[in-house]
């Protein structure tokens, strides 16, 4: 059997204002201090379009090569819950704003505009209403401008799930129209699984999993939700539709509604509002004005500047990293591009990450500097471990790479006659791993390698100590 997954992303959009109302969009206020007849569902009052959502949803679907409506309809999707205090929310349901696109390998069926719902937060020990507990609802965040994108079931595991969601997440916030948080739910997924015989091309049954607040978790959710349906037809069972909630702490699937309760929304045509009939100018002015996304920016590394994989893949989702790496590289172009790549996302973030910051803006080390100590080392003038003490005192201190180098005394020992010496001191000080290389066990010529980069202090090159062991080992 396979897996089948697609996606239903929900997208809060960064607007000023809320989707229909001129309400503040507000993340963490005071709750209910945004809200106005409109958005609060008063009678007798209209809806009027955001404009500012409209461009920013025709920018999703430019980012997302769709095709966009010449006419698109609103819809009023009827359901009564405490969150939507209209008893419908707007949304799309026919003819949505986009249709048809693709990001890397996953065809995007759609991509439509709605309205959020208010926030319910559910107080009380149990946190379920019982006794004395209670669930109230915040409706600052009801009416927030939404762009849902729904895929195409392309997706085949949640490893895959997992990476092409951070490709999306990337590419929605290189285009600025969305935090992209998943912990603070402006950006929300919900994962939909099935399996069939492999080769077949018929869908089974799906489930739903609802909501999980990061890809890690989506990702762990959908294999456990894959192997349970695996283990339930091996057993001559039959998959059910209906929704699901991933426990990540116990790794447990639980039932939230079967099919049978499932909802009827009676969708009608919103009579308040006109169709969206973008200009020629408006969709053009969209594809225009898109920044390189992620996924063309991470081939360009690779292919053009031959930048591992997995370094151009971080670099690409952050355009922070990616600029920090741009301007080593511009700063100095004898430095290789691989090369920069691996000390921007290798060495400097973990230094970084160690002394308690996430990216390099706030940090002490520009590209420029970063970039005269990766010359140091290519030129061979420090040693890489050596380099690594400098980078750390460059994040801790800020500072110049040369000046830091020649204050420690960290310059690379070009004086073959003090290496030889230091390496001849180190077979004797380590007998037992000396005899072993002696005897064909190429392994332990690491720790003799080691008690030399500890008394050079990390001057020494590596490579040159390891041939000066064979040489003295071999004979
Ligand atoms: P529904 O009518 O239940 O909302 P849709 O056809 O609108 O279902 O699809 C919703 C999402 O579920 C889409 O992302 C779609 O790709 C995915 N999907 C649909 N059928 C299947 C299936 N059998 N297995 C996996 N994903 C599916
Ligand atoms: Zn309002
Ligand atoms: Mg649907």
């Amino acid at each position: 059997m396979e897996a089948v997954i697609g996606l239903e992303i929900h997208v809060q959009l960064s607007t000023q204002t809320k989707m229909f109302c001129g309400c503040r969009l507000s993340f963490g206020d005071e709750p209910n201090t945004h809200t106005c007849p409109v958005c609060l569902a008063h009678p007798g009052v209209l809806p009027v379009p955001n404009k500012k959502a409209i461009d920013y949803a025709l920018l999703i679907a430019a980012a997302l090569e769709c095709e966009v409506a010449p006419r698109s309809i609103f819809h009023r999707k009827n359901y009564f819950y405490p969150d939507n205090p209209k008893a419908y929310q707007i949304s799309q349901f026919d003819i949505p704003i986009a249709i048809n696109g693709r990001l890397g390998d996953v065809r995007i069926h759609r991509a439509h505009l709605e309205e959020d719902a208010a926030k319910m937060i559910h107080v009380g020990e149990s946190g379920r209403i019982q006794g004395s507990d209670a669930s109230l609802v915040d409706f600052n965040r009801g009416g927030t401008p939404l762009v849902e994108i729904v895929t195409e079931p392309d997706l085949k595991s949640g490893a895959q799930v997992r990476e092409w969601g951070q490709l999306l997440r990337a590419t929605i916030k290189q285009l600025g129209v969305s935090n992209v948080n998943m912990e603070e739910g402006s950006l929300r997924c919900d994962a939909n699984v099935s399996i069939r015989p492999v080769g077949s091309d018929v869908l089974g049954t799906k489930t739903e999993m609802k909501n999980m607040n990061s890809f890690r978790f989506i990702e762990r959710g959908i294999e456990a939700e894959i192997e349970r349906q695996k283990q339930l037809v091996a057993s001559g069972g039959r998959v059910v539709q209906e929704t699901l909630h991933y426990d990540p702490t116990s790794g447990e699937l639980h039932s939230l509604r079967s099919k049978e309760e499932a909802h009827d929304y009676r969708y009608l045509p919103e009579p308040d509002l006109v169709p969206i009939a973008p200009s020629e100018q408006m969709i053009t002015s969209a594809r225009e004005s898109l920044p390189e996304l992620p996924a063309a920016k991470a081939s360009r590394y690779r292919d053009q500047l031959g930048v591992q994989d997995a370094a151009a893949l971080l670099l690409s989702f952050e355009t922070e990293w990616a600029e920090f790496f741009e301007g080593v590289v511009a700063a100095d172009d004898s430095i290789e591009p691989r090369v920069a790549a691996n000390w921007v996302t290798g060495e400097l973030a973990a230094e970084l990450r160690k002394q308690g910051d996430e990216a390099p803006s706030g940090s002490r080390v520009t590209p420029a500097s970063l970039a005269v100590l990766v010359g140091l080392v290519a030129s061979k003038r420090v040693s890489h471990s050596a380099a690594k003490n400098v980078l750390e005192i460059m994040v801790a201190e800020g500072g110049e790479a040369l000046e830091i180098v020649k204050e420690q005394g960290l310059e690379q020992i070009s004086d073959s006659g003090e290496l030889e010496a230091m390496v001849e001191a180190a077979i004797e000080a380590n007998p037992k791993p000396a005899e072993q290389v002696r005897s064909g066990n190429d392994k332990a010529i690491g720790a003799l390698v080691g008690a030399v980069m500890k008394q050079s202090k990390g001057r020494a090159d590596g490579g040159e100590v390891t041939r000066l062991l064979k040489e003295k080992l071999s004979g």
